[in-house]
């Protein structure tokens, strides 16, 4: 909301240009909510949920894309995410942040090359890009709740998403296909510690501001 109501400002710098920011107003809209115990869908899970619907309504908004090509996107962004599931895994407690908003973004980035007109190689090109500028991002939610640092990642997902899509959509190739990239996420992901696999053992959510405000809220909460 806040990024939105900036925009009206006459002083506001629009650094990301309007499909960019709009998706990760979006997709942080969507992580909010999740947080707030909304109704999200999980795509690919509650954590990461913003991701998918932030790229595609930003695009829709943008490039008038109608309901049969909104559709046709989220087909192509959820066999992403069963291929994804199948190789590796999609869950922030088994193979960190970037088995979660990662995978979100793979699928919206996978989905906004699609239905942009790109090429089903194209498609393969920008979900090992995602992975490739993700791989190793560690789960960390502080206090253990979906809020801190999962909604603003939620954003910048959205915002890679889109740059994997732009440089697959221009012709631009990953070194390493798909299939290894997704596989390199795995093997990441298994060589993570439990510390930084959503138990809120370490990573931000070991930071002092964390510690001190996860104390105030279980005491407040009544459980410590
Ligand atoms: S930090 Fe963990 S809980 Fe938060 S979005 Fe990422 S994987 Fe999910």
């Amino acid at each position: 909301k806040k990024l939105q109501e900036a925009r009206q400002s006459e002083n506001y710098k629009n650094i990301l240009g309007g499909v960019v920011n709009d998706a990760v107003a979006y997709a942080m809209a969507v992580g909010e909510c999740n947080a707030a115990m909304g109704r999200i869908v999980a795509s690919p899970t509650a954590g990461a949920s913003g991701v998918l619907p932030g790229v595609l309504l930003a695009l829709k908004q943008h490039y008038n894309l109608n309901e049969r090509q909104m559709a046709e996107a989220l087909v192509v962004a959820g066999n992403i995410g069963m291929v994804i599931a199948s190789r590796a895994s999609l869950s922030g407690a088994m193979g960190g942040c970037q088995a979660e908003c990662g995978s979100g973004a793979a699928m919206a980035a996978g989905a906004a090359v699609d239905v942009l007109g790109g090429t089903p190689e194209q498609v393969g090109h920008a979900v090992a890009i995602v992975f490739k500028n993700m791989l190793g991002l560690v789960c960390d939610p502080v206090a253990g709740l979906v809020e801190v640092p999962c909604i603003k990642r939620n954003g910048g997902a959205a915002a890679q998403a889109l740059l994997a899509a732009e440089l697959a959509l221009a012709g631009i190739t990953s070194f390493i296909p798909a299939d290894e990239a997704i596989d390199a996420m795995k093997s990441v992901g298994d060589r993570l510690p439990c510390t930084l696999k959503e138990t809120a053992e370490g990573g931000l959510a070991q930071t002092p501001t964390a510690l001190a405000w996860a104390q105030a809220y279980f005491a407040a909460d009544g459980k410590i």
